[in-house]
């Protein structure tokens, strides 16, 4: 093999509304940032810095629909999250200019291998191969500031096959959205295009093939997902 491959397709992820695409660029995701998550997982939710991780580009499944059960876990977990999408960069954003900086939402899952997760904690080793695998970052269309607002408050919640899993409020978020984009703006030069996935309220849990995941926040569309034998080919 002396051929370059041939490009690939970059993500484009659907607009609530219209047929215009917004161009994904990162995608970063915060950590415990509901305290009644972080006490689930067995942390001190006092507020501490947030802690940031990343998925990589193609991690992203615009509009949901199926994915493959991955490889290598027997716990994949939900996350439901809202997630904020850039139209402005950026570094050192002062808390109070960063809404400006957000060019809408969307309702994403972030999708755990949490047995690996569970292991690379243990062995002080990194996230990657429990969080940024195929197809973990389900995103729904996303909804432009000027329609939705700013999102700071509002029900979230994610259903498995009709039944309530998870059920917490945006108000509730340890850092707000302003706060997680100040934060992250002092560890990164943001870029327009960025995503961030916000972290997710307590009650996750496991999924299997067959499964149908139904993520809300107040406000956006809703994202639904079908987990199917896999892997992702
Ligand atoms: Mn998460």
């Amino acid at each position: 093999m002396t051929q370059v491959p041939s490009d690939w397709p970059r993500p484009a992820l659907p607009l609530r509304g219209s047929s215009a695409l917004f161009p994904a660029r990162r995608v970063f995701c915060v950590g415990r940032n509901y305290a009644d998550h972080a006490r689930e997982m067995g942390s001190d939710p006092e507020r501490e810095p947030p802690f940031f991780f990343s998925k990589p580009q193609d991690a992203l499944v615009p509009l949901g629909g199926d994915v493959p059960y991955p490889m290598a876990t027997e716990a994949l977990h939900h996350e439901v999250e809202l997630v904020v999408a850039l139209g402005l960069g950026g570094h050192h954003i002062p808390v109070d200019r960063a809404m400006d900086h957000v060019w809408g939402f969307a309702v994403g899952i972030d999708l755990t291998r949490r047995d690996l997760q569970t292991q690379a904690k243990n062995s002080g080793r990194p996230w990657d191969m429990s969080k940024g695998f195929d197809a973990s970052a389900p995103i729904g269309a996303l909804s432009p500031i000027a329609e939705c607002g700013p999102m700071a408050e509002g029900a979230i919640s994610m259903t498995v096959n009709g039944e309530s899993r998870q059920t917490g409020r945006l108000e509730d978020m340890i850092w707000p959205v302003p706060d997680v984009i100040a934060f992250l703006s002092t560890l990164m030069v943001l870029q327009p295009g960025d995503l961030i996935y916000t972290g997710t309220p307590a009650g996750v849990g496991a999924v299997v093939e067959g499964d149908e995941l139904r993520a809300e926040v107040e406000g956006l569309a809703p994202l639904v997902v079908t987990i199917v034998p896999g892997p992702v080919l």
